[in-house]
Parts: structure tokens; sequence; C-alpha cells
């Protein structure tokens, strides 16, 4: 089933300028921002520029360069903020939620980092 993307979601609107935000790290194909109303002391959401919806969808149609260029930007925003592990910081969660069971509230693709406290348990 095709992915349906609307261009009218905050985060399409952010990457056009039409909307601020409080950047963290900008790079080919990838933009990465404070969450507007963070869970942690560090939470940073990074997205792709292109128009992907989830996860799944990045993935499976994306370039090899915006699949590198992301995931990098991950990497790279847990190094400006600190989060590491082993390397000052105190280690940090990734997640993405995707769709109606995963909760999903903007339909562009975005990872949330989270750190700077002990974020607790969530799978067993
Ligand atoms: P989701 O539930 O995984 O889709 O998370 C969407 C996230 O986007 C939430 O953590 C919101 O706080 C965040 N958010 C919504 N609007 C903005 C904004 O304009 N700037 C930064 N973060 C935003």
């Amino acid at each position: 089933m095709p992915y349906a993307y609307d261009d009218q979601n905050i985060f399409a609107r952010i990457l056009r300028g039409e909307i601020p935000n409080d950047t963290v790290l900008e790079t080919t194909h990838s933009l990465a921002f404070n969450d507007i109303a963070p869970q942690a002391p560090v939470h940073v959401l990074v997205i792709p520029k292109g128009p992907y919806v989830c996860y799944d969808h990045f993935v499976l149609e994306a370039s090899e360069a915006e699949i590198v260029d992301f995931h990098r930007a991950i990497g790279q925003v847990c190094q400006l903020t600190g989060v590491q592990p082993g390397e000052g910081g105190d280690g940090f969660r990734v997640i993405s939620n995707a769709g109606q069971n995963g909760v999903q509230e903007v339909p562009h693709l975005h990872m949330h980092i989270l750190g700077g406290r002990n974020l607790g348990r969530m799978l067993r």
C-alpha cells in the first residue's frame, strides 16, 4: 500500500520555514531540533527533509544517501547534546512512533532522542 504524505503536517511546515524551530543540527538531508514539550532534559527530534511518513516508509523508499545522513545525524546529536554513554554522558533512548498503534501524532518521520535523566525500563 502506498504511503500518503500530508504536506500540511507541522514538520513539513517547519522544513518550509513557515514555523520556527530550535535547531540543534542541520545536515544535507536531515534536520534536528528541540522538542517543544520536552519529556527529558535532552529531547531532540531528528527528521529527514524528504516527505516520509514513518520509519518503514523511509528505509524502504529513501535513497542510501538520505538513510546514511539521517542515522549519522542521530549520532551527531548524541554527541552534541553529550548523552552518548561512555563518553562523559549517561546514555539515551531513541524512539520512533509509527501509525495508530504507535501513537504517532505528527505524520512526518521523526526520531525522538531522549536523555539527561534515567528514563526507566520500557520493555521487558
Ligand atoms: P509523536 O507522538 O511521536 O508524533 O511526537 C510528536 C512530537 O512532536 C511531540 O513530542 C511534540 O511535543 C513535538 N512537537 C509538536 N510540534 C512541535 C513543534 O512545533 N516543534 C517541536 N516539537 C514539536
